[in-house]
């Protein structure tokens, strides 16, 4: 077999958790394309590392297909295909619309379909191939206040063990990991959210979001990418289908 391409392309890479991503494989030596909406964060994250950058929502799948497009003129076929855009929306369950819980399951579930389909006749074509999903706690447990967002993670495990049966026998595995609570802006907005509503102080706040880690601490970003770079590579070829916690214990 020849060498497949080492091109990674990662949505939501221009911050948090994807930025962490994409720096740990440009320096791990892989092509490296990243994916977001808003330019400004892409190009920044561009310029730092050498990667490859393209604006799209990853829930319009059109505007995916176009991305991947300009990447592989770039970079080549696209073998890892990261899904880690996301995002995360609290509301108590009985005041949730119909609205609500459809965006979440379009940028968090859709999402992930999205990138995953459009990368896979690449791997195809090179006869190896990972999907990888950055889900969450939220996927093997459920948290109050964000339904959707539970409903959305479990479901990317779903989607995760069904592909991952699918394409087990071309070479090409699924994957997720299950973090919990990962220092990054997205954190902050939960951090904020939580003294606005509350009115406890930030100490407070953060003690209680990292009381369900046993380490009672908050996960760094590149232990995330440290994970995904090894499902990525040869060593984790027998890994398939599996959800691996990044969580200190919690679940
Ligand atoms: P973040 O800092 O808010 O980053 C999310 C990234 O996704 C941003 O770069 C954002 O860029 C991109 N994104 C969001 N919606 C998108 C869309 N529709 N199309 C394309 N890109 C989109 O959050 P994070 O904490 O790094 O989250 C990364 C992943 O980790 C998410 O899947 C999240 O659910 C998961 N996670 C986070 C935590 C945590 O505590 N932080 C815990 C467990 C799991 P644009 O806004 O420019 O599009």
């Amino acid at each position: 077999m020849t060498n497949p391409s080492r091109h990674v392309v990662i949505t939501g890479g221009g911050s948090g958790v994807g930025a962490a991503i994409a720096e740990c494989f440009s320096q791990a030596g892989f092509q490296v394309s990243i994916i977001g909406r808003r330019k400004e964060p892409l190009e920044k994250m561009g310029k730092k590392i050498g990667a490859a950058y393209a604006v799209a929502d990853v829930t319009d799948r059109a505007a995916v297909d176009g991305a991947l497009e300009d990447l592989r003129a770039k970079n080549g076929p696209v073998t890892i295909a990261i899904a880690n855009a996301g995002a995360a929306v609290s509301k108590p369950f009985a005041v949730m619309s119909q609205a609500d819980i459809s965006s979440m399951l379009d940028v968090n579930v859709t999402g992930v379909f999205n990138i995953w389909q459009a990368c896979l006749a690449d791997m195809m074509q090179e006869n190896w191939g990972r999907m990888l999903a950055v889900a969450s706690t939220a996927s093997l447990k459920g948290y109050p206040y964000v339904s959707g967002y539970c409903a959305a993670k479990h479901g990317v495990l779903g989607l995760t063990r069904a592909v991952s049966l699918e394409l087990a026998k071309k070479n090409i595995t699924a994957n997720a990991v299950c973090p919990g609570f990962v220092e990054t802006p997205m954190l902050e907005a939960s951090v904020v959210n939580i003294i606005e509503k509350t009115g406890m102080s930030r100490q407070s706040a953060e003690d209680g979001l990292k009381a369900g880690n046993p380490m009672k601490r908050f996960i760094q970003p590149h232990e995330v990418a440290d994970t995904l770079l090894w499902l990525a590579s040869a060593g984790a070829a027998s890994v398939n289908g599996q959800a691996i916690s990044v969580n200190g214990g919690e679940v």
